[in-house]
């Protein structure tokens, strides 16, 4: 699917795999995943494909532990995670931000339960996007968990089949500032099969073009405090990383 995006063959793609890849560390299978699909994915867009800058949006239910060890020194890679917290796998606090040459290109995002469709695009406008853009990257990759899904049986979260389009669309208004549109998802969790079902067809409809969901519009009816407390609080490890 890579390959397919970064020689233009293709505009976007979504990789429908299992199992699901982005708790599995380097060495170590973890939480259903085996091997860490969209980290070796983006390695191998960098080094086969000759592809720089890379951002990786991971908003499944829980956090991406094995990408972010994966990339944590690594200023290359830009991983922003929005998660439930604390839950499984522990990781993903606030103040983890990178280490070493990579500190601020590790922009986690915990959140307690009940973040629905306009909280989430919310972020999105408010941290994800001002960040990516001063990022470029010249690929966007998506750890698309649909766990976050209002009727998930291990989620808290709200998110419905057009916050997902919406979130998708809002990701590929990114990647046309930045990089040609090039996105490429890959599936994560998701534990309700229709939900899974409708929204990955709303995602699809939005990568294919046949709908044009408003993120702007969703984002209006947030509540503001539960988006305010969050922005406040990524901002205040990142500010002297990002303007
Ligand atoms: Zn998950």
């Amino acid at each position: 699917a890579i390959s397919e995006v970064c020689t233009g063959k293709l505009k976007n793609a979504f990789a429908l795999v299992r199992p699901p890849g982005h708790h599995a560390e380097r060495g170590q299978a973890k939480g259903f995943c085996l091997f860490n699909n969209i980290a070796v994915g983006a390695r191998y867009a960098q080094e086969r494909l000759k592809v720089g800058r890379i951002l990786i949006v991971d908003w499944d239910l829980h956090h991406g532990n094995g990408t972010q060890h994966s990339f944590e020194e690594d200023p290359t890679i830009l991983y922003f995670s929005t998660h439930q917290f604390p839950y499984y796998p522990g990781t993903g606090a606030y103040t983890e931000i990178g280490t070493g040459k990579g500190r601020g290109y590790t922009v986690n995002v915990p959140l307690t339960i009940g973040y629905g469709d306009a909280e989430y695009l919310s972020l999105f406008e408010r941290v994800l996007k001002p960040i990516a853009l001063e990022f470029k990257p010249e690929l966007i990759l998506v750890s698309a968990g649909f766990d976050i899904y209002i009727g998930d049986p291990l989620g808290g979260m709200n998110v419905t089949p057009v916050g997902f389009a919406a979130m998708t669309r809002a990701i590929m208004d990114i990647a046309d500032q930045c990089c040609e549109g090039k996105v490429a998802l890959t599936l994560e969790g998701g534990y309700d099969v229709n939900g899974e079902r409708d929204s990955g067809k709303e995602v699809l409809k939005e990568l294919s073009g046949l709908n044009k969901t408003s993120p702007a519009e969703l984002a209006g009816s947030a509540m503001q405090e539960m988006v305010d407390t969050v922005v406040a609080r990524v901002k205040s490890v990142h500010d002297q990383y990002w303007k």
